[in-house]
């Protein structure tokens, strides 16, 4: 709505004024949005300067007529708005490669297509403010001032429910943690990335051992107590490393390990499996073990394997070694061995 408004000035009055408009502008929002970083404000201002400036010389090269209010060559609007397109998607870019990430590829392929519908909008509705413009002037405005408002709202609204009902679906009720259902997406996204940037990528299967003597012993509340304690700490463990970490069903878990070698992999998840065994919860002195103890298996993406179910299917076989090996043990899974042999690590 910002940019309809930017737009639409800077058709009808120029550079100079819009300039003034957003620095207005700039200075409410950064008012009403006390919670955002201060850089994070000047980083908008900057942005969004940049983006009007180039909008407006090539308004003007490709023959605009500023304050003309005349839509009879639609060709400057339409490569004006490109051009404010482009910018801002470039800007991106360039904050996405000075912060490092190696996730730009998929994110400004997504962002394209998100914005398209959005930006052509935006086209649209600033062409509408200038014929209002023009025709009314300052009632014009304040009734298109009055519909964005009504539509601003109505859209946070919508906005708003949307995420409070995706982030249901995507998360499990009992661990907090993500579901299996995501966890498939997330994954998806993930394979995506190691393929486009060639990056190293890693999961782990985690199973409880002996879960349903817990569950027998203590009954299934406790048991639901136990899984939410253990969920916690995967998740603390996980967000140290920015692992993502899901339910993957009943007293399994799964964790995808981006930008991760295999050995960096399985010194993870045995660490994690000692700290599991450390850790003092209720009732877990009746396990073999004496304490809470998981087993895992891990797979590393490999370029020739075919699929997300590939790479899942070596964890699970991984995982079942290492439940065959005794439980409480991890394991990773041997693509150079024509039957796979898999790694042992030393139970605690
Ligand atoms: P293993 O070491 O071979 O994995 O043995 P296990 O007992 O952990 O595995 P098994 O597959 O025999 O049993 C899994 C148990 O997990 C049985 C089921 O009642 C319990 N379980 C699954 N989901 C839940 C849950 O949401 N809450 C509770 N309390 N128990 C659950
Ligand atoms: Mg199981
Ligand atoms: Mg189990």
């Amino acid at each position: 709505m910002d940019s309809a408004i930017f737009l639409a000035s800077l058709f009808l009055f120029g550079l100079n004024i819009t300039l003034l408009v957003l620095f207005f502008n700039s200075i409410i929002i950064a008012f009403s949005q006390k919670d955002s970083a201060w850089w994070k404000h000047v980083l908008n201002f900057s942005n969004y300067t940049l983006m009007i400036v180039l909008a407006y010389y090539s308004f003007i090269f490709t023959g605009g007529e500023i304050g003309s209010g005349s839509l009879t060559t639609l060709s400057p609007y339409i490569v004006s708005l490109t051009t404010y397109l482009l910018t801002n998607i470039l800007l991106v870019a360039v904050f996405f490669l000075l912060s490092e990430s190696n996730r730009i590829v998929p994110i400004l392929k997504g962002m394209f297509k998100d914005t398209i519908t959005t930006y052509v909008c935006t086209l649209f509705l600033s062409m509408i403010l200038v014929i209002l413009i023009h025709a009314q002037s300052f009632f014009g405005l304040f009734l298109f001032s009055c519909i964005t408002l009504l539509l601003a709202q109505t859209f946070r609204q919508n906005f708003k429910l949307y995420k409070a009902v995706s982030h249901k679906a995507n998360i499990d009720e009992l661990t907090g943690l993500n579901n299996h259902g995501y966890f498939k997406e997330l994954l998806e996204i993930e394979l995506l990335v190691a393929k486009d940037t060639e990056a190293a990528l890693c999961i782990a299967i985690l199973d409880i051992d002996d879960f349903k003597k817990y569950n027998d012993l203590h009954g299934h509340i406790q048991g639901d107590v136990l899984l939410n304690e253990f969920g916690a700490l995967l998740k603390t463990e996980c967000e140290k490393k920015k692992f993502s970490v899901a339910r993957y069903g009943g007293e399994e878990f799964s964790i995808i390990m981006p930008n991760t070698l295999l050995e960096d992999a399985f010194d993870f998840i045995d660490d994690l499996r000692r700290l599991t065994n450390d850790t003092p919860l209720d009732g877990v002195e009746v396990l073999p073990y004496g304490c809470l103890s998981f087993s895992a298996g891990i797979a590393e993406w490999e370029k020739k394997m075919y699929n997300s179910a590939e790479l899942l299917n070596k964890a699970d076989q991984a995982l079942y070694k290492a439940k065959n090996l005794g439980k409480n043990h991890v394991r990773y899974y041997n693509q150079h061995s024509e039957y796979p042999t898999i790694q042992q690590s030393t139970a605690t």
